[in-house]
């Protein structure tokens, strides 16, 4: 039997270490929160070189939009690690759902510009 957690670990196709940690609904607005985290002791690689197995430095939460579950907005919140790199010093990890720098999932990116393409310009 699977929880939402393990649900929504799936359906975004995260692998260890990031997971569901929780799923949140703000009645009120109509919002869907999904916070995703990562086990303690977990490694990553550097962004700029890809050095692998790296400790975590420490965090910040990143806040993405994502596309819309059914009609409710929903948005990613991670908790996003930070390494150091002997070479680089310290550099947030790549994530594969958002380009560097990004508010956005890259699926939600995807999809504003399908539109764009077919929405007349005023
Ligand atoms: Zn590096």
């Amino acid at each position: 039997m699977f929880n939402h957690e393990k649900i929504f670990t799936a359906a975004l196709q995260l692998h260890d270490p990031p997971f569901v940690e929780r799923v949140e609904f703000e009645d009120g607005t109509g919002e869907l929160h999904i916070y995703i985290n990562f086990k303690k002791g977990s490694r990553f690689s550097c962004l700029e070189c890809g050095t692998a197995d790296l400790k975590v430095h420490d965090t910040t939460e990143k806040v993405l939009r994502h596309l819309n579950l059914f009609q409710y907005k929903a948005s990613i919140h991670f908790r996003t690690p930070r390494t150091i790199c002997p070479e680089h010093w310290v550099r947030m990890i790549q994530v594969p759902w958002a380009a560097s720098g990004s508010g956005f999932m890259l699926i939600f990116e995807a999809f504003v510009l399908h539109l764009a393409q077919s929405m007349p310009i005023m």
